[in-house]
């Protein structure tokens, strides 16, 4: 006679979940239904770089590191064009599951911001630094830091990524992705596609690891983790303020409320135009779009009328008034002061459903809504990340900068003129003080679309380093020969 296993329904539920986890390598949860730590099996590790805890992703991004290095720029450029291919040829496809799972923005920028990841510089960005004199020469060179912990955001989860990695490996480096939780699906499904790339091409498999199931408990494990060198966090106040306090060097692309002045020296329809673009790009998700606009008095009716005439929908005071009811609900600091709070449901939606909430009718594809608020208004204060742009009428030049200056809370993030007098221009870039300052453009010509240069979606206000390219992930190493090799 066999012997027989008495199991009970509980104990059985836990090892089918437990076994369902790691054939999926998502975390095991602590919870009571696992409570059988005697029959479950230790969880394996993950495939492709999809991880489900942070110990087992950072220890295979650092083996991956080790192995890359031999490979040297050959290796390194090989994985940056498999990037830059991927995400244009599957940018249909991960375009719409990204689209589907964040349920913000618009399809066809979600498509769009995957096609131009190509536009993100690579190792041709890192150049030595040579010196030669009476005693030899030195050579000060960029070496990798090894593995990167990066927080990417649902507002562009796989172009983010897809960004961090051309500037990361370019530099040398792996790294270890806590996305947002609400961009991880998209997200683990494109670093598993590019990661059978690059084990295909390279035999590495983990280059470029990420949590299938980020939390803020992975992300403070991720800061923590010995193999993590330096962190890139791409994401608003609260994670950058986090990651500052990690003690760790992190480059940090931090929140925005980019302002616009209009001086009315310009054409006022191009200006409306330009605002409507970057303003209603992928519904005004981008932390460089256009927020708020202030606008001279003297010009003020005819702008109002151009934004109307190229497809904007103006909204009665009535109609902001239910809007902003909807958008924003208010909440007390610890000084006992009221101020706003973003309702998030309405980040990325389209002007049509910001429309219904404000008891208007405009078509499916009306890009963008306006209204007329005073310089306190939420839409105005807060980072809105809608369709939605306030107007506020100014009297002078210098009222406006200064509102600018208010609104944009010394983010140092971006700016926007449209104006002819350069004098203006000098005076809101000094102002201001902003990574980006577009002029007569749309904000998106900042980062290369319609302006010169190139692109990458994270933007490093908070720490300095600008728009990222390979140069902030590098260390610098120096290398000195003396009194020889310098012959002449
Ligand atoms: P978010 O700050 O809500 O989330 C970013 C990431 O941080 C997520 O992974 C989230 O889970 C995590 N997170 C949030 N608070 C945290 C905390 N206290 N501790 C640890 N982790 C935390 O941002 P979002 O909604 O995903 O993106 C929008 C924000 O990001 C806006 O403020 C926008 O301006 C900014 N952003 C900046 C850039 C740039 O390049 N400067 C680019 C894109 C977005």
């Amino acid at each position: 006679m066999s012997p027989s296993l008495q199991i009970d329904e509980t104990t059985l539920r836990a090892i089918v979940d437990q076994v369902v986890r790691n054939l999926s390598g998502a975390p095991a949860v602590a919870q009571a239904a696992c409570a059988a730590p005697a029959v479950v099996a230790p969880r394996r590790e993950g495939r492709f770089g999809v991880f489900g805890d942070v110990a087992a992703a950072c220890a295979a991004a650092h083996q991956a590191f080790r192995q890359l290095q031999p490979l040297g720029l050959e290796g390194r450029a090989k994985v940056i064009e498999i990037v830059k291919t991927l995400a244009e040829k599957n940018a249909v496809e991960w375009g719409r599951i990204e689209f589907e799972e964040t349920k913000i923005g618009r399809l066809a920028h979600k498509v769009e911001k995957l096609q131009i990841v190509k536009l993100v510089p690579g190792i041709e960005w890192l150049r030595p630094y040579a010196l030669s004199g009476d005693h030899g020469i030195t050579l000060e060179e960029h070496t990798p830091f090894g593995v990167i912990g990066a927080i990417t955001p649902v507002t562009h989860s796989v172009p983010t990524i897809c960004g961090n990695i051309v500037s990361m490996v370019a530099a040398g480096n792996a790294v270890v992705f806590n996305p947002h939780p609400g961009g991880a699906k998209v997200a683990a499904l494109a670093v598993r596609a590019i990661n059978e790339a690059i084990h295909a091409s390279i035999g590495i498999e983990h280059l470029v690891c990420t949590l299938a199931e980020p939390t803020l408990d992975t992300f403070n494990a991720l800061c923590a983790a010995e193999p993590v060198r330096m962190l890139c966090v791409t994401g608003g106040p609260g994670v950058v303020a986090a990651a500052m306090k990690s003690g760790k060097r992190a480059v940090c692309a931090g929140p925005g409320n980019p302002p616009v002045v209009v001086d009315g020296t310009g054409n006022l329809s191009k200006a409306a135009a330009d605002i409507i673009k970057g303003a209603s790009y992928d519904n005004n998700l981008l932390c460089i779009g256009e927020k708020q606009v202030f606008v001279l008095e003297s010009c003020a009716e005819r702008f109002l009328n151009e934004l109307a005439r190229a497809g904007a929908a103006k909204l009665t005071g009535a109609q902001l008034d239910r809007l902003t009811n909807v958008a924003f609900t208010t909440a007390k600091d610890a000084g006992g002061c009221s101020h706003p709070v973003l309702n998030r449901k309405l980040v990325g939606a389209d002007a049509s459903v910001l429309a219904q909430h404000a008891g208007a009718t405009v078509s499916a594809d009306c890009p963008m809504l306006f209204a007329e608020t005073d310089l306190d208004h939420p839409f105005v204060m807060e980072e809105q990340m809608m369709p939605m742009i306030p107007v506020v009428r100014v009297k002078t030049f210098n009222d406006a900068v200064a509102a600018a200056l208010k609104s944009e809370h010394g983010y140092k993030h971006s700016a926007i003129l449209h104006s002819l007098n350069v004098e203006h221009m000098s005076q809101m870039a000094r102002t201001l003080d902003t990574t980006l300052f577009v002029k007569n453009g749309a904000s998106v010509a900042g980062l290369g679309l319609g302006g010169e240069g190139y692109l990458n979606y994270s933007i490093a206000t908070t720490t300095g380093e600008g728009i990222a390219t390979p140069l902030p992930f590098p260390r610098t190493r120096r290398c000195v020969m003396v009194d020889n090799l310098r012959i002449y």
